[in-house]
């Protein structure tokens, strides 16, 4: 059995009716689809509820790929939650204005990768704020600079779009892949890749708004040095 992974085509459901397939030992909910993110790529699983028949709810704190395989995805419910039964069914309710912030960061990253054009070692989104870390062989990064192109790039309203390419395309154009530490997964035959207008592309699983405009005013917050190589750049919604 697996998860169908309604996020992967459309970032904007935020809530789909779904069946219980299983409860595992450790309690994580595992449905037949889902609009929640599974934690991967530097950005948290979804937190939101499942809303059963009777109009109670579970709470949900975050989603996680199950321990074997990416096809799965288990909601993960706060502490003291009820437990479905397996076969219910559930309508999976997103905490849409934390995914919604996610996303503008997510997109803001990818940008931000464009205006540091640097091969990117990690990197992590939060709710309103996030960081990309480079590999930088000189320091002399300006904040203000940094956050002035950003902003131009976001005020271009680019159309964020998505499309599969294969495993053999992807081995034939090796400079798609930006981020070192974040491969892109493979095994599927297919990877997505996210173009953003014509500023910017490269392979992705994760969830992005439509439009750059989306993103709105970003702030340069922190440039940390984290060793002599690598610079940690963070950025907030402003
Ligand atoms: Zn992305």
């Amino acid at each position: 059995m697996t998860t169908a992974l309604l996020f992967r085509d459309d970032a904007y459901l935020a809530e789909t009716p779904a069946t219980v397939l299983a409860i595992n030992e450790r309690g994580g909910i595992e449905l037949d689809r889902t609009v929640f993110y599974a934690t991967g790529g530097g950005q948290p699983g979804d937190a939101g509820l499942l809303r059963r028949a009777d109009g109670s709810t579970i709470t949900i704190g975050s989603a996680v790929y199950g321990p074997q395989d990416r096809s799965r995805i288990l909601h993960v419910p706060l502490d003291g939650q009820p437990a479905p039964q397996p076969g219910e069914a559930v309508t999976a309710v997103l905490d849409w204005e934390r995914r919604l912030k996610r996303m503008r960061i997510h997109t803001a990253l990818h940008l931000l990768s464009v205006v540091l054009p640097f091969p990117v070692t990690g990197g992590a989104i939060g709710d309103g704020d996030g960081r990309l870390d480079f590999d930088i062989p000189e320091g002399g990064l300006d904040k203000v600079e940094i956050a002035e192109k950003l902003n131009a790039l976001v005020a271009r309203n680019a159309a964020v779009t998505e499309r599969w390419i294969t495993d053999a395309e992807l081995d034939a154009n090796p400079g798609l892949v930006k981020t070192m530490s974040v491969q892109p997964p493979r095994g599927s035959g297919r990877i997505r890749l996210v173009a953003i207008g014509d500023i910017d592309l490269q392979p992705c699983g994760g969830t992005h708004v439509r439009n750059t405009a989306e993103i709105g005013l970003v702030a340069v917050t922190d440039i940390e040095k984290k060793g002599k190589q690598n610079r940690r750049v963070r950025i907030a919604l402003a």
